[in-house]
């Protein structure tokens, strides 16, 4: 255990480290042991925070981006030199195999990395004069929204704060952030790299909170948060848009996925299979863009299926510490019971089980491949979030995207095919946001790429240009010259 990461357990609010009256266990899922006690926010805390955040705003706003961009640097260096202990804190909060989380580790950092570059080139624009009005000149310049309140989910600890909190800063933004519940300890991990950074009181603040509604109820409602962004679940997000309404703030929501991945008659078996198994259980099955439904032209299908299925059952099962280990446990038990459900749900309605299909202890959920299913079973309908495939047929092209398009999400899809215009004529019908062509991981280690879903998967985009537009306003400056 001396190889642990020591975290801190306060929340960090206004540049200092607070206790709350109360604390709540963060527990590792692997085994169910409680890894630490750590504050427990609520109104008070988000008040302060709020108070801190405001205060701060006018001269963070108006410290030069170069300036900005030192201390983002310095944070940046700071997450690469602790890249380990915040990997393992990972892996130990939620259950990510520790390959993994030395990957996301990396992902994370590389936002910090990347908007430090933007802060220096916030600029703006001068247009030439409207043709009535010769005298005039049109400057555009680029103002950060304001304080901005941020939401993460627990499946990606430490890359969804920095995809959110790293442009916010660029642009001028105090971030004020609540993890999720499950995964604290990285969040507080990175509060305490950014005060070691020299980064100044109040612009970046994490409050950690066992019930997320009393602390975001007064950062939501309150008009001088000037930006909501979210990442998590369908449900959460379209409720949190409908209280931002009121106080019309910008808003970013990235949402859940339920991705397709298309197999088409002509793709390279052995590589696709392999390719949608990673996709389909990184993280355990428990990414916004693994693949939910695996799609196989008829012609091919009891190829792939074999081939997909071996890989399946070759999986290695364990501890997430371990570095060969490649499914780790399912994050909760909510999570655990969602899958199991899910399986029974498809099995009752016909579906076979080609590969798992039972618990193995504890969180811990065999990587599953099944066939025969159809619409009507939640592993097709839902997204599972776990380490569950299931495998389903189709013709022709027309079938293939009318399936793939067939659900309320968009967020990510993927299809294998060696044919050019395929590749096109498909990637261009499929209503997502990421489109995978011969690619499960078209995000991988991106920032300068949009990233976000269309439909039920979201509003907004993060990562590049278009994750730092989220957090400016666009001001027209008109000026005569008389
Ligand atoms: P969730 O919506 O339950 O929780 C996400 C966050 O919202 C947590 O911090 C939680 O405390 C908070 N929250 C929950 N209810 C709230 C409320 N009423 N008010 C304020 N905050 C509230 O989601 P989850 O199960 O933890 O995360 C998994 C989901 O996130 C999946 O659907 C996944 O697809 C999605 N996700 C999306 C992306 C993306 O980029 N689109 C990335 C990762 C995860």
């Amino acid at each position: 255990m001396s190889d642990r990461p020591s975290w801190p357990r306060q929340a960090f609010v206004a540049g200092e480290w607070r206790s709350a009256a109360r604390t709540f266990p963060v527990r590792n899922p692997a085994t169910g042991e409680t890894l630490a006690e750590v504050a427990d926010c609520g109104a008070d805390e988000a008040r302060r925070a709020l108070e801190s955040a405001v205060e701060v705003f006018p001269s963070w706003k108006n410290t030069p981006g170069a300036e900005r961009s030192r201390i983002m640097r310095k944070w940046f260096d700071l997450m690469t030199a602790q890249a380990e202990p915040i990997a393992k804190t990972m892996t130990l909060e939620m259950g990510k195999p520790i390959l993994e989380s030395r990957g996301e580790a990396k992902y994370a950092a590389s936002f910090v990395d990347y908007y430090a570059e933007s802060a220096r080139r916030i600029g703006g624009e001068l247009l030439p004069a409207p043709a009535p009005f010769p005298h005039k000149r049109l400057l555009v310049r680029y103002e950060p929204v304001g304080p901005a309140y941020g939401i993460t989910p627990w499946n990606f600890p430490a890359a969804m704060v920095t995809r959110k909190a790293a442009p916010a800063l660029a642009a001028g933004c105090p971030f004020i952030l609540k993890p999720a519940e499950q995964s604290p300890l990285t969040a507080l991990l990175l509060a305490q790299l950014w005060e070691q950074a020299g980064g100044p009181k109040g612009v970046f603040q994490v409050l950690p909170a066992l019930d997320p509604v009393p602390l975001s109820q007064v950062l939501i409602t309150d008009p001088r948060i000037r930006k909501l962004t979210f990442t998590g679940s369908t449900d959460v997000g379209r409720l949190l848009y409908a209280q931002a309404a009121q106080t019309l703030k910008r808003v970013s929501l990235e949402l859940g996925g339920n991705a397709p991945f298309l197999v088409f008659e002509d793709a390279d078996i052995a590589k696709a299979a392999k390719e949608v198994a990673f996709s389909k259980f990184r993280n355990t099955g428990q990414t916004c863009i693994c693949t939910n439904r695996v799609l196989v032209q008829e012609e091919v299908r009891p190829r792939f299926t074999e081939a997909f299925s071996d890989l399946t059952a070759a999986l290695k099962v364990g501890d997430p510490m371990l570095e060969d280990t490649q499914i780790g446990p399912l994050v909760d038990q909510q999570g655990f019971a969602k899958v199991k459900a899910a399986v029974e749900d498809a099995v009752a309605k016909g579906a076979k089980v080609r590969v798992g299909g039972e618990a193995r202890g504890g969180l811990f959920y065999a990587p599953t491949v099944l066939t025969d299913v159809r619409r009507g079973m939640k592993v097709l309908d839902e997204e599972t979030f776990g380490p569950v495939a299931p495998v389903a047929a189709f013709r022709d092209e027309a079938e293939a995207i009318a399936l793939a398009n067939g659900t309320g999400y968009g967020l990510a899809g993927y299809l294998w095919t060696r044919d050019l215009g395929r590749a096109f004529r498909v990637s261009e019908a499929l209503e997502y946001g990421l489109v995978g062509v011969n690619d499960g991981l078209p995000s991988a280690m991106a920032p300068h790429a949009p990233f976000g879903g269309m439909k039920d998967s979201g509003v907004g985009r993060e990562g590049g240009p278009w994750g730092l537009d989220e957090y400016l306003e666009v001001k027209l400056v008109s000026l005569g010259l008389v």
